[in-house]
């Protein structure tokens, strides 16, 4: 039984695989018999048989046509994905991905299940972003994997979806709820945008002016002064100086302190920060260690690397407290010193005594030695 597809080029047979193979509609995996192309390409019965044009008036008012290789948001299940086939309305701006439009046309219920309740499709503008954003979810459908298939298959176009990072706080988005201008391929948290304030005052980077938003595009390479990485689409500014910042470096929480080994102020910095960056006195990177760092003249060191207390004993704790790397005790995402209840960055160096789970900031070592 031979085939022609309206979305691929080669003849089809009806066939056993010769080897793992997905389907090019749905993208799962292929078992038993399905349409195999010579090449080895493939798709189940039911995707074959899909229409190249879906008219169900119920769903949508206007004809859905079949569109080969795009990115879109999905207007059935609100997911951002990279399909081979999905289908886009002839007439207004309206996509659903391949696996919806077959639950569309062969189970009126199917779609109700991959509807997310609480992801209804919403448009947005907000202070970051000139263009409008759409709500939505980065396919968890879309593995590595299944992206190097579509590129196998169609390599002129490389959408590296899986790639995009945040505009604010630089992580990947993995099946978490977000705001997205396709086009520009904006991509923010859901969260990262309520929790925007409109203004940084008292960055420890940048302390004396404040920061102030600042969207932009096609602006070039801007870096940030924090981190010194890339900065996609959004930063805090500073119009006086120059000086642009990610959203979660300009908000980073850290304390400054002065030590001997450096005439100026030194941040504390975590991994989220310093990335890359070697040790002036061991010369490592790579490594989970914080550093103190004077960011105007790029010193950094680790604190096991200067003359720093290896322990110190507190009057207000029986046994003497051991400096240790960034340490999290849970994953509550909430830490605090257990000497004065203040917040603490679980990327930050602190004084710990396992046996009784004490945990203090490096402050109590200065306090104390003052205080002598
Ligand atoms: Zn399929
Ligand atoms: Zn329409
Ligand atoms: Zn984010
Ligand atoms: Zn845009
Ligand atoms: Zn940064
Ligand atoms: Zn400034
Ligand atoms: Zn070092
Ligand atoms: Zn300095």
């Amino acid at each position: 039984m031979e085939f022609h597809h309206f979305a691929y080029p080669h003849k089809l047979s009806f066939r056993e695989a010769d080897r793992e193979s997905r389907c090019l509609g749905c993208l799962d995996v292929i078992n038993g018999p399905a349409y195999i192309s010579e090449a080895g390409f493939g798709m189940h019965k039911v995707c074959a048989e899909m229409p190249p044009q879906i008219q169900k008036d119920a769903f949508h008012p206007h004809p859905l046509k079949f569109k080969l290789l795009d990115a879109i948001v999905c207007d059935a299940c609100s997911r951002l994905s990279v399909s081979y086939i999905c289908y886009r309305c002839m007439y207004c701006d309206f996509n659903i991905d391949f696996r919806c439009a077959k639950a569309i046309i062969n189970d009126e219920n199917e779609i109700e299940k991959r509807d997310d309740e609480d992801l209804q499709r919403t448009r947005t503008l907000h202070f970051s972003h000139p263009h409008q954003l759409t709500r939505c979810k980065v396919s968890p459908i879309l593995t590595e994997f299944e992206e190097d298939f579509i590129e196998e298959i169609w390599t002129i176009n490389k959408l590296k979806l899986n790639k995009l990072k945040c505009v604010a706080c630089k992580w990947e988005l993995q099946d978490t709820q977000a705001f997205m201008c396709l086009p520009c391929r904006f991509i923010i948290h859901e969260s990262c945008m309520n929790d925007m304030p409109m203004q940084v005052q008292s960055s420890l980077f940048h302390p004396h002016h404040i920061l102030h938003p600042r969207p932009f595009f096609n602006a070039g390479e801007v870096r940030c002064y924090a981190c010194r990485s890339k900065v996609n689409g959004f930063s805090f500014y500073c119009n006086k100086c120059d000086v642009d910042l990610h959203v979660s470096c300009a908000k980073y929480r850290t304390r400054a302190t002065k030590h001997s080994c450096h005439p100026h102020n030194l941040l504390q910095l975590g991994k989220s920060i310093i990335k890359r960056i070697s040790c002036r006195a061991c010369g490592r990177k790579n490594c989970n260690d914080s550093f103190f760092s004077c960011r105007k003249c790029d010193f950094n060191v680790h604190p096991k690397c200067i003359p720093l207390l290896s322990s110190f004993e507190h009057k207000r704790h029986l046994h003497p407290l051991m400096l240790v790397s960034p340490f999290a005790e849970d994953d509550s995402g909430d830490y605090y010193c257990d000497m004065c209840e203040t917040e603490r960055n679980p990327e930050i160096h602190v004084y710990y005594r396992a046996e009784c789970n004490y945990i203090v900031l490096d402050k109590w070592q200065y306090k104390q030695k003052q205080m002598e």
